[in-house]
């Protein structure tokens, strides 16, 4: 009985010839896209120059480069779904049964030997994603005709051949030559005639003596091609992606500017800015800790409240406003555990940021932030750059 599942090698196959199929229709766009390209070459100008040679890459790549990577990527996992499904169909036939005695169409009586399952949508016309079922066809040994069942033993109806300009029933001849079936429709009621012909000779697969060669090459077998590829797709992505820095830094010229404007003290010289500032609020003996370098660099620091007067809760509040005040044109920042206080001694911590992100989020909740430029003052990068592929050449095949 017929089966769905083959053998691997007809899946590699099949697939490898329908990538091969495709970069034949690809190249042919191609192809004429670089004769394009050659023509238009101003004098003394070579098609290998790297300029030209990266815009044949860029079309190369869109018209089949990134398909052929596509196809190479995903080949085992589709040919694992494919055979899967099939060895479903398989189980699916093998596991099917009549559910009932089914009586011969013709005859009416019982008895019948199925001599073939297969797998069919029930309505016609209907859709791929539609269920297959089982269909039964069994052979009566009493009148020696065959009926069809579904496995739930409804009878399988041939939807009759109609007639496609007044819809009635057609009739039908069969006429057969050596080379050919042919059926002629006639409608019984407004004569329209018609012709169905089934070729008897099997479509000869055309010799493709240059396949092999071709499958090396766009199956991605060569190694050399492959990489090459692959070299070609981190190129224009890792451009794709300076482009799109590019415009986020035109975009956020205003952000990137107030980073530029803050002040990035040194540990040293929080000593010098904070000081002062602190003394003037009564705050004395200001000191650091050893600073801790983690991800960020934090550093714990010290002081006196010179004014005994002062309730604890007053203290902290004041030296919180101070610091923040003082350090708020710089990258660094009180720290969210806040400040304590003992006895007129206060301590806390502080944190620098450096990193680029940090620095954003920074810039823009700060009072130097400018408001945002549109496009007519941001500067204009779109200058004479001239794209280059990693390895400068062009794909001639
Ligand atoms: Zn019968
Ligand atoms: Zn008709």
């Amino acid at each position: 009985m017929y089966t769905h599942l083959k053998e691997r090698q007809f899946y590699e196959d099949t697939y490898d010839r329908h990538t091969v199929e495709e970069a034949r229709r690809g190249m042919v766009h191609y192809y004429k896209f670089y004769d394009d390209v050659e023509k238009r070459l101003d004098k003394g100008d070579a098609i290998d120059r790297p300029g030209n040679a990266a815009i044949l890459n860029a079309f190369y790549m869109q018209v089949l480069g990134l398909e052929l990577l596509r196809r190479y990527e995903n080949r085992e996992a589709y040919i694992a779904d494919w055979m899967t499904k099939d060895e479903a169909k398989d189980s699916q036939i093998a596991a099917a049964r009549l559910t009932e005695e089914p009586y011969c169409h013709h005859c009416g009586k019982q008895g019948l030997r199925i001599i073939d399952k297969s797998l069919m949508r029930r309505k016609e016309n209907a859709n791929y994603d539609e269920p297959e079922e089982v269909l039964f066809m069994l052979h009566c040994p009493h009148c020696d005709k065959n009926s069809a069942f579904w496995e739930d033993g409804t009878a399988w109806k041939v939807e009759p051949e109609r007639c496609p300009k007044c819809r009635t029933e057609v009739i039908h001849k069969t006429s057969k030559t050596k080379t050919a079936i042919t059926i002629t429709y006639t409608c019984p009621s407004c004569g329209h005639s018609y012709k169905d012909k089934m070729d008897l000779h099997a479509k000869k697969e055309k010799p493709d003596p240059d396949f092999d060669k071709e499958r090396i090459h766009y199956c991605l077998v060569d190694k050399e091609f492959r990489d090459k590829l692959y070299a070609i797709k981190d190129g224009f992505e890792r451009m794709a992606e300076l482009g799109k820095q590019f415009k986020e830094r035109e975009d956020n010229k205003h952000i990137y500017d107030a980073i530029k404007e803050m002040r990035k003290p040194k540990i040293a010289e929080l000593s010098t800015i904070l000081t002062p500032t602190l003394e003037k609020a009564g705050y004395i003996e200001l000191s650091f800790d050893k600073p801790e370098m983690d991800k960020d660099v934090t550093v714990g620091f010290n002081c006196l409240d010179g004014k005994s007067d002062r309730s604890d809760y007053d203290s902290e509040k004041t030296l919180k406003k101070t610091i923040e005040k003082a350090l708020a044109d710089t990258n660094w920042r009180l720290m969210s555990d806040g400040i304590h206080y003992r006895l007129g001694y206060l301590n806390g911590r502080l944190r620098a940021y450096e990193r680029e992100d940090d620095l954003k989020k920074l810039a823009m909740k700060s009072k130097n932030l400018k408001p945002k430029q549109t496009g007519s003052n941001a500067t204009d990068i779109g200058d004479s750059r001239t794209l280059k592929t990693p390895d400068g050449k062009d794909i001639i095949l």
